[in-house]
């Protein structure tokens, strides 16, 4: 079997849910698996309703609320067999409107939050359900949230995995059996209890692939909107290329540092089975895409030394400064159980004698870090940073890279360097502002025509 999750521009109206379920039906002796993502927008549309009960402004939510069951309406106007994933929308509003109304003024908890943003993938996955119905091809519309088993980390939930390949094969292989293709909700889960949860912005990409592990996928396919890995965001450099293949660390080194074409846990469950992950073009699926799998072929693929530069803004540099820590040890520990406690992730990390700089990206749980953290040292914090990293497995062991990257990105001030262990990426921290001039002038230096 193979997995196919469509993100939310592959889904956004009738013709792309018309090129979903050709794809899909051209795949069928494959037994495909659908994954979907909300339709472009859907997510940001709930999320925004969360804000309007905040500001407690009853006749925005109302708004809202309708423009997103329009947006439903449009897109099942032109499809076949489509009406009853409209009834679950309307009803579904309905629901939604009744819980909130009450709410107004207050902020919601993040369950509830979890509860609201979910309803995007349960409502793309019925209408493609039906359109896949119409079409003739055989599908069954599958709800992830009993398989799909986290914790209660709300809006960035962990599932189980154990449990979650359990439930898979439980309730999947069956249907896939029948010869059925199931059609079902990434981005989503529940709690044991039953309790809705998301797994963060972007995250169906890693329901696929958790469920591509799951079931022994013989590949994971992501249909987006550009035609693969790139060389570079094409958004930001209109240049860039397309990669054949990547690495599963590159993959996930590029996503953690700013590719949003993949969510950066996507390889993870699929590195020890080395079920490929192909990144494909749902508007252009006759092109190859990109296909990302185990590193030992690739480490001599190619001219570039580099595969690809990725950028991430709204970075915050904190730096510590503590003579003390001068060959004191534990004192690296204080400062991460502080970050521990308050669950704030780290991207970067360099440090000197006397001094260590971190990167976050998480502002709202800054206060309290930079409260603790001044018990240790002292503390000052820099906002409006990017992060922009250079990745490639022929960074390993290639010397003289890092003066090339420097002379690419002068004149912008780079101001904290760090190599990850793995060797195959070098991320620096600059402005925001120089963001993406710097990685274009990069990707100048490595990938333009010479
Ligand atoms: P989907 O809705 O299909 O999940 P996303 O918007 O999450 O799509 O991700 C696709 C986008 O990722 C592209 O439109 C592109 O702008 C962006 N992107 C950033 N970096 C890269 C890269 N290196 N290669 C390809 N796309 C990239
Ligand atoms: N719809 C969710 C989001 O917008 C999940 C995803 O697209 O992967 O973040
Ligand atoms: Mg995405």
């Amino acid at each position: 079997m193979i997995v196919c999750k469509f993100g939310g521009t592959s889904v956004a109206d009738a013709a792309g849910i018309r090129r979903l379920v050709a794809i899909v039906a051209g795949r069928a002796a494959e037994r495909p698996l659908v994954v979907v993502s909300a339709l472009a927008g859907v997510t940001d549309g709930l999320l925004d309703l969360a804000a309007a009960v905040y500001a407690g402004d009853a006749a925005a939510l109302d708004r809202a609320i309708d423009a997103l069951v329009r947006r439903h309406e449009t897109v099942a106007g032109e499809l076949p067999e489509t009406g009853p994933a409209l009834e679950t929308v309307r009803a579904d509003a309905e629901s939604i409107r009744s819980s909130l109304s009450p709410a107004l003024g207050r902020r919601l908890r993040p369950a509830e939050v979890d509860q609201v943003a979910g309803y995007g993938e349960l409502w793309s996955s019925r209408l493609v359900a039906g359109a896949l119905h119409g079409a003739g091809v055989p599908s069954a519309w599958a709800d992830i949230r009993p398989i799909m088993v986290t914790d209660d980390r709300f809006g960035r939930a962990t599932p189980y995995v154990q449990m979650v390949n359990n439930r898979a094969r439980e309730c999947l292989r069956p249907l896939l059996a029948d010869g059925m293709i199931p059609v079902t909700q990434g981005f989503i889960g529940a709690t044991a209890d039953g309790v809705p949860t998301t797994l963060g912005r972007g995250g169906s990409d890693f329901t696929a692939a958790l469920l591509g592990a799951a079931l022994g996928a013989g590949r994971v396919e992501i249909w987006t909107d550009v035609d693969g890995l790139m060389t570079a965001d094409p958004r930001i450099v209109p240049a860039a290329r397309t990669l054949a293949a990547a690495s599963y660390e590159e993959a996930a080194e590029l996503a953690t540092f700013g590719a949003k074409v993949l969510h950066p846990a996507t390889a993870m469950p699929l590195v020890r089975a080395g079920i490929p992950i192909v990144v494909l073009n749902a508007s252009r699926p006759e092109l190859p895409g990109t296909t990302i799998e185990p590193s030992a072929e690739l480490e001599r693929m190619g001219d570039s030394p580099i595969r690809s530069i990725s950028w991430k803004r709204g970075i915050t540099v904190i730096n510590v400064r503590a003579p003390r820590m001068l060959g004191a040890y534990g004192f690296l520990r204080a400062m991460f159980e502080v970050f521990e406690r308050h669950e704030v992730v780290v991207d970067v990390l360099a440090s000197g004698e006397v001094s260590v700089s971190l990167t976050v990206e998480d502002r709202a749980r800054l206060d309290p870090v930079v409260r603790e953290l001044s018990q240790l040292g002292e503390v000052w914090t820099e906002d409006g940073r990017a992060i922009v990293s250079v990745v490639g497995i022929g960074l390993r062991g290639t010397p003289g890279l890092a003066s090339r990257i420097f002379r690419a990105v002068q004149p912008a001030n780079v101001e904290v360097i760090s190599q990850g262990a793995s060797a195959i990426n070098m991320t620096f921290v600059v402005r925001e502002d120089d963001g993406p001039d710097v990685v274009r002038r990069l990707h100048d230096e490595f990938f333009g025509a010479k």
